[in-house]
């Protein structure tokens, strides 16, 4: 018997339309993307990844959305509010299809009882970032960001090549998943500390990890074997990170560098305390949650412990990104922050000159499609060495999951110049349909949150959330195709506010247009917000490129 989700999650492809247009039929074929078998992490309870991160409420809204979607004319919007299609309005052609609010809660009230009292009653779901702004398309869709995580990293203590030294993480999910990858690409050796074996297996099966084992001791042995011989593995190993990394230090195991993916973000959905197995994690999450909450913070603390004595012991530490050091804090481990978050580390100089990661998907479904732009982005980015190193090196390890689609850190300029170049070859008929442009929601200026993308902003404006809802005004205003606004994402509730935007390339004027503006906007905020932070590589940015930003130079 077929699953609901085999059921109802289509795979259109081709360029026959199944609703009244293509910016309504991108936002169709990218929902049912979303929750591909090949992509999502669990389809059938509509999970796409980072811990509960959903692409619709329940299968009652998933049915509506996809019959909205399909009845959508040309001049109207659609309004989908956590998960929910609750209006549709006409507005005009220019005007985004679709406007999206996920996961929102008032701020006094905006915690993780309030998300699953209100989850409880069916008036809510996690959008976290990609998976409820229907833009998620993989672990390819993180790979080059944590590629040039680890290549920063290596820049700054390596000599530039993670050749020869160790790398620690945990989680292999969605997301985290991506790690041993960019690892094993920026020449390094990597483990990557897993509790649910399937989800190794699923990095295998896609070339994202290399091998796996349950022994301690031969990850160790196949690391280090590898680390002498400046050879690139990446070693999956099932366990629990709260329970190994001690058993490391216990062995003098120290590696060169350390980080975490687990979804620690969310201490119920996310992550699973010490010496549990995922059978009694399950019954206790349902039996007698707070007590799995208590559980699993504790677990956490005794995570971060270790990582803050690896850190000591000489491994270059980072937060990667999923809020681990404020649950460690708040249960009393009161250097947790000892260790940085990767932006203000590693990624913050890319994000002043509007730099993020920015993808494109071929909505035809024909990998051809992808290639053929591989080649226009050699072509016409050829001063880029570093960018067109990625394009070549993507081609040859990622393996395309669900829609045939590619990433790359583009900025301000580049942006808005290939959106042109795409939709020229739509129009010309040099790619099959029309193409998909978005991006994740943790980029340059789409973000406020104080433990992640906006951690210790130089003028201390960390919480200040007003960018990411100026973000989605200005592209929906633009005439992005759809726009959405969330809290939550990847550091839990009451800790980030983030919007999303994604716009069709389909090879008309106007679409041309549209690109234009919407391309120029949204990265151009990320140099506004930075600039107005006081970062100089973001105010010399603002007059190079001729940015707009009536009080730089007063
Ligand atoms: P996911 O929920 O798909 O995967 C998390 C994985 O962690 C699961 O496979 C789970 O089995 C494993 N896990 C949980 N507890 C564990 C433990 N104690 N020991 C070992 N493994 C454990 O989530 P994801 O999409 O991979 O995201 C992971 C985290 O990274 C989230 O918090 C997310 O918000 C954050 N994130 C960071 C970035 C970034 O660029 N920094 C981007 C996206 C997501």
């Amino acid at each position: 018997m077929k699953t609901v989700a085999e059921q109802k999650v289509i795979r259109y492809r081709g360029t026959e339309l199944n609703t009244k247009g293509w910016q309504q039929e991108a936002a169709l074929r990218m929902l049912m993307n979303n929750l591909d078998p090949e992509v999502a992490e669990h389809p059938e309870k509509l999970v796409v990844y980072g811990g509960i991160g959903k692409a619709a409420r329940n299968w009652e809204s998933f049915d509506a959305i996809v019959r909205s979607l399909k009845e959508l004319e040309n001049d109207e919007t659609l309004l989908v509010q956590s998960g929910k299609p609750v209006a549709i309005f006409k507005s005009h052609t220019d005007a985004p299809r679709v406007l999206i609010a996920n996961s929102n809660i008032v701020p006094a009230y905006a915690n993780w009882d309030t998300f699953h009292e209100l989850d409880k009653k069916g008036l809510m779901m996690y959008g976290q970032m990609t998976a409820g702004s229907w833009i998620y398309i993989g672990s390819q869709g993180i790979v080059q960001g944590t590629y040039e995580t680890f290549v920063e990293l290596a820049k700054k203590h390596f000599n530039g090549s993670l050749q020869g030294t160790i790398t620690v993480t945990a989680g292999l999910g969605g997301m985290g998943g991506a790690q041993p990858l960019a690892v094993t690409m920026a020449g390094g050796v990597c483990i990557g500390i897993e509790v649910d074996e399937t989800r190794i297996d699923r990095r295998i099966e896609t070339r994202y990890t290399d091998v796996k084992t349950d022994s301690l001791e031969e990850a160790i042995r196949l690391a280090e074997e590898a680390k002498a011989t400046g050879k690139a593995l990446s070693i999956g190993l099932l366990g629990n990170a709260a329970d190994i990394l001690p058993e490391m230090i216990a062995r003098n195991f120290i590696p060169e560098v350390l980080t975490d993916q687990t979804s620690a973000h969310d201490p119920l959905n996310g992550y699973i305390p010490s010496k549990m197995s995922l059978e009694e994690a399950e019954k206790l999450r349902t039996n007698d949650p707070d007590g799995y909450v208590k559980l699993s913070k504790a677990s956490m603390a005794q995570h971060v412990r270790a990582m803050l004595e690896m850190m000591e012991k000489g491994a270059i530490t980072f937060d990667y990104g999923n809020n681990i050091r404020q649950v460690a804090k708040d249960e009393g481990v009161e250097n947790a922050f000892d260790f940085p978050g990767f932006v203000p580390a590693y990624i913050r100089p890319q994000f002043c000159e509007g730099k993020g990661p920015f993808r494109w998907v071929a909505l035809s479904g024909d990998p051809e499609d992808i290639y053929k732009l591989d080649e226009a982005i050699l072509r016409e980015f050829s001063y880029n060495e570093h960018l067109c190193n990625w394009i070549r090196m993507a081609q040859d390890k990622i393996e395309f999951q669900g829609l045939p689609s590619r990433i790359c850190w583009f900025g301000y300029g580049e942006r808005a110049r290939f959106g042109k170049i795409i939709n020229d070859m739509v129009a010309s008929g040099e790619l099959s349909a029309p193409i998909v442009i978005g991006r994740d929601h943790l980029d340059s200026g789409s973000v406020a949150s104080p433990n992640r993308e906006t951690e210790a902003m130089k003028d201390g404006s960390d919480v200040v959330a007003d960018w990411p809802i100026l973000n989605a005004m200005i592209n929906a205003v633009g005439g992005a195709t759809w726009v959405s606004l969330h809290h939550g994402g990847g550091v839990g509730m009451g800790y980030s506010i983030h919007s999303g935007v994604v716009i069709v390339a389909d090879g008309t004027k106007e679409a041309e247009i549209r690109l234009e503006r919407v391309l120029t906007t949204d990265p151009g905020m990320g140099i506004a917000r930075h600039a107005d932070a006081g970062y100089e590589i973001a105010q010399r940015t603002a007059r190079e490129k001729g940015v707009n930003i009536p009080m730089l130079d007063k």
